[in-house]
Formats: C-alpha cells, structure tokens, sequence
C-alpha cells in the first residue's frame, strides 16, 4: 500500500480514487472519518488520503492524478445530491458518493 495523494475534500479523494479505478487500479480512501473531528484535531490530520493497494500501480496512479489535476476547471457551483445530500463539486455529473446523476429525476409517481 502506498499513499498517492492528500486531498483537501472527501470529494475530492472519492473522485481521485473513482478515476483510479476506472483504469483498474485498486485504491482506497484513507482518513475520510475524522473529518467529523475537524476543530478537535490539526486539519493536517484529517485531510483524506487515497492510497493505492499494489505498489506496482503507484507510478500510473501518480500520472493519472497529475493529469486530473492539470485538467480544466470547471465553473460553477457546487451541489447538493438529491438522494443522499452529499455536497458535490461543480465539475461533477454524478455524485461522488451514491453515483446518482445530477439532474437524476425522482417525480415518478
Ligand atoms: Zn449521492
């Protein structure tokens, strides 16, 4: 197990290890948990962190990340999962959590 990257969000982590896998590397999200202690604990410490579980998929996990990093912004506002309530960044289409679509539509009466 190696850590491949410190994230500022849980969102942010999720989608890291959500792109990770689609390339079939294994990859876990680390500290998520304690960002319910934030104020209790150094921020430092309850940053999530993704790991990758095969060491040997480390160097292609560092690469895809640098290229989602590099990526384009997207603008725009961050939202709110009408299924689970999860906060969502704006360049997301589905939720980083329960996969629902943004503009899922639940008026099926
Ligand atoms: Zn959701």
């Amino acid at each position: 197990m190696k850590r491949v990257y410190t994230a500022d969000s849980v969102a942010m982590a999720w989608h890291i290890k959500n792109v990770l896998e689609f390339h079939d590397i294994d990859a876990t999200v680390r500290n998520e948990g304690l960002l319910s202690l934030a104020g209790e604990v150094p921020f430092v410490e309850c940053q999530p962190e993704v790991w990758v579980l095969n060491d040997l998929s480390y160097l292609l996990a560092e690469k895809l990340i640098k290229e989602i990093e590099g990526g384009p912004v997207v603008e725009g506002e961050d939202w709110n999962c009408r299924n689970c309530h999860e906060s969502n960044l704006a360049s997301y289409a589905i939720c980083w959590n329960c996969q629902s679509s943004i503009d899922e539509d639940e008026e099926s009466s």
